[in-house]
């Protein structure tokens, strides 16, 4: 038999009617997510057409894009403030009323982001088709699923008939090899891959995310890389499942269980790609040059290291339309880049892995003044379990608003957006012009970076490399500074020492080229900011070390050694700060 991919493999296990040059193909459809947003036009066909929904056991309903975030409008009896979201939450609740789908209403424990509780649920299986009137429904492929988005009409088709029209997309391999560098995530991983393969380089395929870096992630993170396929112009995302994404499944209440688990284990176990199958295209990412992400345009594909500069594009006008938009500059790096607002939450970010990763940076800090930290949990359980953890008290403490589910600042349906002009650091999907209100500059990155941003008020990298080696080299720097004062070497060698900890690239500055846009004091309590974030992990690095009597007897005087160190280099950084020729590091 010809090798084949796990695309195809999954397609020709629904296709009711193959395509011809003239017709698409019939491929039928295993679970149908719908919401309140792409839904009301689809029932109304249905009703002027006297039809009934076909497979009400594959049709399942949420609510999510236009609900409200703040408790009181959900448990508290306040009414829904925006009367067009309130329009659409009960107008999807009269239509499953009527046509007897099964609907998660606005209380209900089990609501949230259709993409996440999908798989909270395990309604999202290896194998499956699965559609639904949103885009990132390609967030369902991270489990060896076919999940795609599909348009208001095609819902009704799908409603009606169980069945979708379609061309049968070509196969792309997405190949990504090495382990990430501390400090980059899944987000920065998908951002690089829509860089690498450009917004529509996708368009007509369908993405296998393939290698030793897809394996290694988690289902949560195995999501938020395949939610952003549809961002590279891929109809879907997938990757072949395997004992994370059975281990993810197992028990979860709408799972196969007992026997029926066993029988399921067995069938997704073939859903890989043969060995020898050919993919139409194929592209290789080396995960462990990646750094973490930020974009600076109006499209997922306008992206750089947050500590890169903006690339000059001359004579292109959409670049140039962008970042006129975005209040920004070719030439110049993004890092320090004052913000606003600062968003964690949609079905690209909104797990509770996400919720973890930003709090543990939060622990003990303050968001900035000026900066207001919407945190929005992807499902209820989501926040119910960050709960639990003690996550939502991390948030509050530290001067976040901390919200009930939905997808909130990811589109702004709900009412939560962005000013006109201002900059959020978001850990959404798009930052089209507008998607997060009329005028707002948004600039997607990962849970981590958001966090760090919300402290410090500007963007800025975090390095959670273990740096106490490379301090050794800041401990023997200082005594040859204050032997030789700052010689060319000297000078050279602190610019090396600093830039992985500050992610400043060539040239380095002290920032105070434009006078205003960039305040020397506010960059100075960054990099000391990031010091003392360093001696966190510093010292958390060395307590997760494998205990045995030798390290339990040097951990005392080891962590005393790591922290006088840093006082060191914090004591250092103010001489620099004060020094007259500070400019002349550049
Ligand atoms: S969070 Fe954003 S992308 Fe995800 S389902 Fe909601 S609106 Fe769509």
């Amino acid at each position: 038999m010809t090798p084949r991919t796990l695309f195809e493999k999954v397609w020709s296990a629904h296709e009711v009617v193959a395509e011809t040059p003239d017709t698409p193909a019939v491929l039928y459809v295993d679970l149908h997510l719908t919401h309140e947003v792409t839904s009301p036009q689809a029932f109304s066909m249905l009703r002027s057409r006297g039809l009934s929904v076909r497979r009400l056991d594959r049709t399942f309903a949420t609510m999510d894009h236009s609900t409200p975030t703040e408790s009181a409008q959900i448990f508290g009896g306040k009414p829904i403030r925006l009367v067009s979201a309130a329009k659409q939450v009960a107008q999807l609740e009269a239509n499953c009323a009527e046509f007897g789908v099964e609907l998660l209403k606005l209380q209900d424990d089990r609501r949230g982001i259709v993409h996440i509780i999908g798989p909270e649920l395990g309604l999202t299986q290896p194998g499956r088709t699965i559609v639904c009137g949103d885009s990132h429904t390609s967030t369902h492929g991270a489990f060896g699923a076919l999940a795609f988005g599909i348009g208001t009409t095609e819902v009704g088709h799908v409603l009606a008939t169980q069945c979708l029209l379609q061309r049968k997309p070509k196969t792309f391999a997405v190949h990504v090899e090495g382990a990430f560098r501390p400090g980059v995530t899944a987000k920065d991983l998908i951002l690089a891959i829509i860089r690498e393969v450009g917004v529509s380089g996708g368009t007509g395929h369908v993405f296998e995310y393939r290698g030793s870096t897809i394996r290694a992630l988690s289902m949560e993170e195995r999501m938020t890389v395949c939610n952003m396929s549809i961002e590279a112009g891929a109809r879907a995302g997938m990757v072949a499942p395997d004992e994370t994404t059975f281990a993810y499944l197992r028990g979860r209440p709408r799972a196969p269980q007992g026997a029926d688990w066993d029988r399921a284990l067995e069938r997704w176990r073939g859903l890989v790609t043969d060995p020898g199958a050919r993919f139409d295209r194929e592209v290789t990412i080396d995960a462990a040059r990646l750094q973490p992400m930020i974009t600076y345009g109006t499209n997922p594909g306008m992206s750089i290291g947050v500590g890169d500069a903006i690339p000059a594009r001359d004579g292109d006008p959409v670049h140039a339309k962008a970042l006129e938009y975005m209040g920004l500059q070719p030439g110049r790096p993004l890092l320090g880049q004052p913000v606003q607002v600062v968003f964690l939450g949609s079905c690209t970010n909104g797990r509770l892995t996400d919720l973890r990763a930003a709090a543990e940076l939060l622990k003990g800090r303050k968001v900035a003044d000026g900066v207001h930290f919407l945190v929005v949990p992807g499902s209820q359980q989501v926040k119910r379990e960050a709960e639990a953890e003690g996550l939502d008290r991390v948030f509050v403490e530290a001067g976040a608003d901390w919200r009930e589910s939905g997808c909130s600042m990811c589109l702004g349906m709900n009412g939560d957006t962005v000013a006109a002009g201002a900059y959020c650091v978001s850990t959404s999907n798009r930052n089209f012009e507008g998607r997060q209100g009329t005028g707002a500059r948004t600039l997607l990155a990962s849970p981590i970076t958001a966090a760090a941003a919300a402290v410090i008020g500007f963007t800025v990298v975090i390095s959670t490399t273990p740096i106490w080696l490379r301090d050794f080299d800041l401990y023997r720097w200082r005594d040859r500074f204050k032997r030789d004062g700052l010689t060319a070497t000297l000078r050279l060698e602190l610019r090396e020492m600093l830039t992985p900890r500050v992610s400043l690239r060539e040239p380095f500055r002290w920032p105070t080229e434009d006078g205003e846009a960039r305040d020397p004091e506010r960059i100075k309590e960054l990099v000391e900011w990031e010091i003392v974030l360093s001696t966190d992990h510093v010292h958390s690095s060395l307590r997760d070390l494998p205990r045995d009597e030798r390290w339990d007897a040097a951990l005392p005087e080891l962590l005393s050694d790591v922290s006088a160190l840093l006082r060191d280099a914090l004591d250092l950084m103010r001489e620099l700060g004060s020094a007259e020729d500070r400019n002349d590091l550049s």
